[in-house]
């Protein structure tokens, strides 16, 4: 039983880690994510000297552990810029609470931050685009769609005009691993190549740099691992969740879940697996799909014509 084992300093254990066997009391296992999360950012080379950084914040578990630690890691450089963007999809109630506590997170750890609304850019927030699907008047119907697409356009848009060098995002090992079974059994090798711990266009298309480039300083923490840590550490979150969140990502979560049940240790397996073959995705997929075009409608970037956003939102 975890309760009778003592974590390897003596202390009391709070946390069983299954896939190393290991048992952890509160300060090994705070001390433990720190590391990982240090270590990754060292590993890909995540920041730099004159870096401005954005946290992309939603205000849940992932996103508020990342702008907590990076926090704490760029708050005594002088050289790096820390700042927050929020987005309101408009999807009701429960991202107001979300928001409402965010700004309060931020205000507590002096990081200056920015919220933008799907209403003020699209004219109309997923309320509205939810009951437009209901009534079966657009052709998506998975509401996670349209809410992904206009959150990274609004995003990088954002990011781009407040001088952002890089966008920080809340991604954790889970969240990585199901877009690997997604993209794969979708077959959408475009979406897998702008995957991996950081996403930097500039480096490989002409007219790359309309992208800002993306790190994930969190991807190898497994969630369960992210929600402990800000329990641990009392972040002030809110737990609801999204009233429209469903769809085959919730399967690939379920059915990642009951594998690393068997297989304790899997999903770093399948993310290592998707990285080796990362820079061939890239290359095959640069090679098929082309240039980046500025789309004809709003001049953001995007892969074809008329950008995704513009599809679906105008
Ligand atoms: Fe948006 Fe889907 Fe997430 Fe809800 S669950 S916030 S609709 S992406
Ligand atoms: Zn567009």
């Amino acid at each position: 039983m975890v309760s009778k084992k003592k974590c390897s300093c003596g202390r009391k254990v709070v946390f069983f880690r299954k896939y190393e066997g290991s048992y952890l009391c509160r300060q090994c296992f705070l001390k433990s994510i720190e590391k990982k999360f240090k270590r990754t950012i060292r590993k890909y080379g995540m920041l730099k000297s004159g870096d401005k950084i954005a946290v992309a914040l939603s205000g849940g578990k992932d996103s508020s552990t990342v702008l907590y630690l990076m926090n704490k890691i760029v708050k005594p450089r002088r050289d790096i810029d820390l700042i927050a963007i929020m987005i309101d999809e408009g999807t009701g109630d429960y991202r107001k609470k979300h928001l409402e506590l965010a700004k309060k997170f931020c205000k507590k750890l002096g990081v200056e931050y920015h919220i933008f609304s799907f209403k003020d850019e699209f004219g109309k927030g997923m309320k509205q685009k939810v009951k437009e699907i209901d009534k079966g008047k657009v052709k998506v119907k998975e509401p996670c769609t349209y809410c992904g697409v206009g959150r990274r356009y609004i995003l990088n848009k954002r990011a781009r005009e407040l001088g952002v060098t890089k966008l920080c995002m809340g991604h954790n090992l889970d969240d990585e691993v199901q877009a690997v079974i997604l993209n794969d059994v979708r077959g959408e090798l475009y979406r897998a190549s702008r995957m991996g711990p950081v996403t930097d266009w500039s480096l490989r298309k002409k007219k790359g740099k309309l992208f800002i480039p993306r790190i994930k300083p969190l991807r190898e923490v497994p969630e369960k691992e992210s929600a402990i840590f800000s329990i641990l550490v009392d972040f002030d979150l809110c737990w609801d969740k999204c009233p429209y969140a469903g769809g085959i990502r919730f399967d690939a979560k379920d059915f990642i879940n009951n594998l690393e049940k068997k297989y304790p240790g899997i999903k770093f397996t399948i993310l290592e697996t998707f990285d080796r073959l990362l820079p061939h995705i890239r290359d095959f997929s640069d090679k098929r799909e082309g240039k980046i075009h500025s789309c004809k409608k709003c001049g953001e970037p995007g892969s074809k014509e008329v950008c995704k956003t513009c599809e679906l939102w105008r």
